[in-house]
């Protein structure tokens, strides 16, 4: 491809835009030779303003989401991509989260450019563990991790059973719930359906990945290890 219609879809402007960082002489290889809007040089040899291009497309975001953040391109609130640096939500492919967390939900959110991996992470036959801190409203009665393991729990106004699902008591009113699907609202509504109410909700782990020390606000950029702790 190109390097100005590979700029412009890293979000670094229109490709107007980028032809004038060209005609300035912003554009160059790691030596300081400037390039031209027309070449075709790998990724990595190429910078702008003397600093290295933005990751190249398939880029999987580690993001540890701070309540109050909605997982939306325009709501009128807070969006987790104001996390982000700002290019990041011009590129093109889209830079994507990777299936949604409530607002009032903190925790681990993927976000990736790369369809295919978004598909195979979210994809219901993947069945990927997802686990999810839970602070209750009232005590836990003590039939919970039975019910939800039954793999016969039927959510409000749904026709089909949840899949079994691994409740771990921490205490009477924090448990941790690992779930293989990703229906709306399923953690809150699945204590909801056993008559109880979470009050706050934090997902510590996709597949085998966690957060390992991101503090809230904070992402990084998914490597090889993350990668294949996924799956
Ligand atoms: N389940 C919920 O209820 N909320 C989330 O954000 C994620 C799972």
């Amino acid at each position: 491809m190109k390097l100005v219609k590979h700029i412009a879809n890293l979000g670094y402007g229109s490709r107007r835009q980028v032809q004038w960082m060209f005609r300035e002489g912003r554009v160059t290889d790691s030596a300081g030779e400037v390039l031209y809007a027309d070449d075709r040089v790998a990724h990595e040899a190429v910078c702008i303003d003397g600093e290295p291009l933005d990751p190249p497309p398939g880029l999987l975001l580690v993001l540890h989401k701070p309540v109050g953040y909605t997982c939306s391109t325009k709501d009128a609130g807070r969006l987790v991509y104001d996390l982000l640096p700002p290019r990041f939500r011009l590129r093109d492919p889209v830079l994507s989260t990777v299936g949604r967390l409530d607002r009032d939900t903190s925790g681990l959110l993927l976000l990736t450019d790369d369809g295919q991996l978004l598909h195979r992470i979210i994809s219901p036959k993947a069945n990927l563990p997802k686990t999810y801190e839970a602070t209750l409203a009232r005590p836990l009665r003590g039939d919970e991790a039975d019910v939800f393991a039954s793999g016969t729990l039927l959510l409000e106004s749904e026709t089909t059973p949840l899949k079994p699902a691994r409740l771990e008591v921490i205490d009477a009113t924090h448990a941790r719930l690992t779930i293989g699907e990703g229906r709306y609202h399923q953690v809150r509504r699945m204590f909801a359906a056993v008559g109880n109410h979470v009050e706050a909700l934090h997902r510590s782990r996709v597949g085998g990945l966690a957060l390992d020390g991101l503090a809230e606000g904070e992402w990084r950029i998914a490597g090889d290890e993350d990668r294949a702790r996924l799956f």
